[in-house]
């Protein structure tokens, strides 16, 4: 249908431009800090007050005047400051008071010396080192001023950004509705999980892994079960599908006589933006539109599924939550064993990265094609064998692609 295959990357902008085409006002929800996170944020948070809303000392030491706190110097020491206490003396001419790491310094001090490098006789002070103005403490308002923007509309949700919401005093937050991708396996050999498969039966395992990876990449995974390859079976679960944002199918994509996915939507009124990716595994992969909802047609061996949900699902969940789409997080490792893989496709093997002194080091694994699930789940991370370098060395970097859920 199409001339050429698509590079994964070509495909991948499709999947964004069709996205962004389609982005309609979503609605939102008050959800308490722990609840939000991993959604989309749909408010503006702004400070406060200022951040450190006092000069916090980060040592356990003594607030001083710094040009007092000289070696051979001593001072006496007044008093003591706790994380917590009210501070409004300023400091004299010739003291110094004892502070906690997190008190407030008080007016007048402009350093603190660290416990360490001072001595007590009684209650004076003595100073080992010179001590600079401002050492040792976060100066007032320098993280942040008041009524500044702490967290913007469209940022997801983790937990250092729960925490900032937490510390301006919001204990919940607007967030977008997380998308609604709706789930369905389909083969007539395909069993639900809770019961007993023949001897030629094989379990549904692509509703479970692709509901996990709808949940990990933010939306709300609806499974509807398996379809048989059979049109009225399978026009009838995907016009329930229809009803969601996205729908991802697995299998029935590939030429066999009944790999019948494309003709029944095609039937239903969709049109497809690619329906082949030069890539393996995965390849007979699918793309489209039927009516408002968008359409994965991902084939049915699982670790294609897991790879090409991972490669073009995503990016569509990520707009339709209200965010950017996030890059894929290459990064680059040494290879710790030659491949020779065909050339033309890009090939997303499964494989283990480790650290060697900080350096990473992939291993391809040893599997058995696209159905071997149990060779993923030894896996963190794909290695990535381009189209066109099919053969890498020993030793030679490559690129490689982390899993989504272990590294
Ligand atoms: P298909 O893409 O429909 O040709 O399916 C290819 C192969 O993937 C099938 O022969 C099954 O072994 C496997 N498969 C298909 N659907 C599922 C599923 N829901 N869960 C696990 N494996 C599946
Ligand atoms: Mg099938």
């Amino acid at each position: 249908m199409f001339s050429r295959m698509l590079t994964f990357s070509e495909a991948r902008e499709i999947v964004i431009a069709q996205a962004k085409s389609r982005l309609t006002p979503r609605s939102t929800l008050s959800l308490p800090l722990n609840d939000a996170l991993s959604h989309i944020l749909a408010e503006e948070i702004r400070t406060d007050r200022e951040y450190p809303p006092f000069h916090r000392s980060t040592r356990d030491g003594y607030a001083v005047h710094s040009t007092e706190a000289q070696p051979n110097a001593s001072l006496r020491c007044v008093g003591e400051i706790k994380a917590g206490d009210t501070v409004h003396s300023p400091l004299s001419p010739g003291t110094c008071v004892q502070i906690m790491t997190g008190a407030a310094l008080p007016p007048g001090a402009d350093a603190v010396v660290m416990i360490e490098f001072t001595r007590r006789d009684g209650d004076h002070v003595s100073f080992e080192r010179p001590t600079q103005s401002r050492q040792n403490f976060v100066p007032r308002g320098s993280e942040a001023s008041a009524g500044g923007v702490a967290l913007s509309p469209g940022l997801r949700l983790g937990y250092a950004e729960v925490a900032v919401a937490a510390q301006v005093g919001h204990p919940t937050l607007r967030c977008f509705q997380k998308p609604r991708i709706a789930i369905l396996s389909t083969g007539d050999e395909v069993v639900p999980i809770t019961e007993s498969p023949g001897p030629f039966h094989i379990r549904n395992s692509n509703s479970v892994s692709l509901a996990a990876q709808v949940q990990l990449a933010g939306g709300t995974p609806l499974p509807l079960g398996n379809a048989l390859d059979r049109v009225d079976d399978l026009s009838a679960k995907i016009e329930q599908g229809l009803r969601e944002e996205i729908l991802v199918l697995s299998g029935g994509v590939s030429m066999g006589k009944y790999d019948l996915v494309e003709s029944v939507l095609k039937g239903m009124g969709a049109e497809f933006y690619f329906d082949a990716v030069a890539i393996r595994p995965g390849k007979p992969a699918v793309f489209g539109r039927c009516r408002n909802t968008l359409i994965f047609g991902l084939p049915g061996n699982p670790v294609s599924t897991m790879v090409t949900f991972q490669l073009f699902a995503i990016p569509a969940l990520d707009i339709l939550s209200g965010a950017p789409s996030r890059p894929l997080p290459f990064l680059e490792a040494t290879l710790a064993e030659s491949v020779k893989e065909k050339p033309g496709l890009t090939h997303f093997l499964p494989a283990r990265l480790t650290w060697q002194n900080a350096r990473p080091e992939v291993r391809v694994l040893r599997w058995q094609g696209s159905g071997d699930i149990g060779a993923l789940a030894q896996s963190n991370c794909f290695a990535v064998v381009p189209w066109d370098r099919p053969e890498i060395p020993i030793g030679e970097p490559v690129e490689v692609l982390p899993r989504m859920d272990v590294l």
